[in-house]
């Protein structure tokens, strides 16, 4: 364990959009562009993978000590084959606890019981799909702003020198009232607008400003609830102005989801 914790090449960070659980199982462009990315990342061999997901949502902030994540199904009404997938990688509580103890402007508390949410195995699974590296969890507190969320993942940045990869993973536009579940669903023009004009902030390295997204485009319809919003706000949060940022992969899928994914740094 000493070794991972010394550890000092600096990782990169990401923000990945998870979407329909379903891409867990679909052969798509997608899924086909996070395993080839997963292999250029592997050569980088992170000591361990931290999610901060959209759906591990709590009031204060968790972390997650558990040894043996179970795989949650955390939905319904999907096909059994959905239900069986297993993402059986270790946790890593000593990174977890060395997480905890990075956070000095609030009380992380530890959690031994939450496994792996599907906005975390669902995207590991085709970037890693030998669940051999660690893999924990932080949880998002969703009573806290944008900014709050931005400023605490200021406090994680030593992790990148530890070998720690961290995955914001979420969706920067979001809409399930009007989701078309259908794989040839037309994205509705205020979805394209919103991921544009945030892909032009990210372009401009302009990230704090993107903790104000409620004066973006029509927010209220891309951004209706922020549970799949914030996690992009500890990928920037995490990120240093030099740092160049490029854009992984870019798609609405299912008229209201923007896929965009992208990485912060070498
Ligand atoms: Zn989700």
């Amino acid at each position: 364990m000493n070794s991972e914790i010394t550890k000092t090449a600096k990782m990169p960070v990401l923000f990945i959009g998870h979407g329909n659980p379903m891409n867990a199982i679909y052969d798509n462009l997608f899924t086909q562009t996070l395993s080839s990315y997963g292999k250029e990342l592997g050569n980088l061999s992170p000591s361990a993978v931290l999610v901060i997901s959209a759906h591990w949502l709590s009031k204060g902030t968790y972390v997650s000590t558990i040894l043996t994540p179970p795989t949650i199904h955390d939905f319904s009404g999907f096909p059994d084959e959905l239900f069986q997938v297993q993402y059986p990688a270790p946790g890593s509580p000593a990174l977890a606890l060395e997480t905890k103890k990075l956070i000095t402007s609030i009380n992380v508390e530890e959690d031994n019981k939450f496994g792996l949410d599907h906005g975390a195995w669902s995207i590991l699974k085709h970037l890693f799909p030998l669940a051999d590296i660690p893999v924990y969890q932080l949880s998002i507190d969703y009573k806290k702003s944008p900014q709050w969320h931005f400023d605490l993942a200021r406090e994680l940045k030593p992790l990148r020198e530890k070998g720690v990869l961290i995955i914001g993973s979420g969706n920067i536009v979001h809409n399930l009232y009007m989701v078309d579940f259908s794989n040839s669903a037309k994205p509705f023009p205020w979805a394209v607008e919103f991921d544009e004009l945030v892909k032009i902030r990210l372009l401009d390295k302009k990230y704090e400003s993107l903790t104000d997204y409620k004066d973006i485009g029509n927010s209220y319809l891309a951004v209706p609830s922020n549970d799949h919003y914030l996690p992009m706000m500890y990928t920037l949060g995490l990120a240093d102005k030099d740092e160049p940022l490029q854009f992984i992969y870019e798609e609405i899928q299912n008229a209201t989801i923007s896929m965009r994914s992208f990485r912060i740094g070498n």
